[in-house]
């Protein structure tokens, strides 16, 4: 299993069905006309800017690049409408900057993009420097790498280098989380695959002797 796999929230959004009949059904003569902006991931999340009628592979990644932008800009988003065919985006402080995206083909069930169809991009308030964006899973996934070569990074470690690239502080056990996180995704798969053979040949299992 790819580790990133594991930080998703919502799976069933993936699944997606090709389905040639009913998109001609409901394909009408306008949309062949119109190139909308498409949203790419690797491409656009470093660097996002949102734009009317942008296109987003679905409800799922619409809201990452918010929850993205959220973390680089330090703004706390937040999604009180929030479904499959319609999220609408704002910020935690009220201030007006809103972002409503819903199904860019709502009659075609398996076809799950959804577009900005309304928003205002201006914020009328402070920055924060705190952020619930930054999740311990958060942090385990956007700092897999370095835990990688280092498992042993330390808590302090952790802590300082969110300050210095997000201007934000961390507590320790949000650090340690992510740390936890981090070396079970980068060790997971490897303990599930020996896992299953354990039954068998407990050999190499230190622990084995070891029952209480
Ligand atoms: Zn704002």
């Amino acid at each position: 299993m790819d580790a990133s796999t594991l930080f998703e929230n919502d799976e069933s959004d993936f699944k997606y069905v090709a389905s040639n009949e009913l998109f001609s059904e409901s394909a009408s003569e306008n949309e062949a006309h119109v190139k909308y902006p498409e949203f790419n991931f690797a491409r656009d999340i470093n660097d996002l800017i949102f734009k009317m009628g942008m296109v987003f592979a679905n409800n799922h990644e619409f809201k990452e690049a918010c929850r993205e932008y959220g973390i680089k800009h330090r703004y706390q988003i937040h999604f009180p409408t929030n479904d499959k065919k319609r999220v609408k985006a704002t910020h935690f402080k009220k201030c007006g900057w809103y972002i409503w995206a819903s199904k860019l083909n709502p009659k075609d069930p398996t076809y799950m993009s959804m577009q900005i169809k309304s928003r205002k991009f201006e914020h009328a308030c402070g920055k924060v420097f705190t952020n619930f964006h930054i999740t311990s899973k958060w942090l385990a996934s956007h700092y897999l790498e370095i835990f990688r070569h280092d498992p042993d990074w330390s808590i302090p470690g952790i802590i300082t280098r969110v300050k210095a690239y997000h201007t934000l502080t961390i507590n320790p056990i949000k650090a340690w989380r992510a740390r936890e996180l981090a070396l079970k995704a980068i060790n997971g798969d490897e303990a599930e695959q020996y896992g299953f053979k354990s039954d068998t040949s407990n050999a190499n299992n230190s622990n084995s002797g070891d029952i209480t």
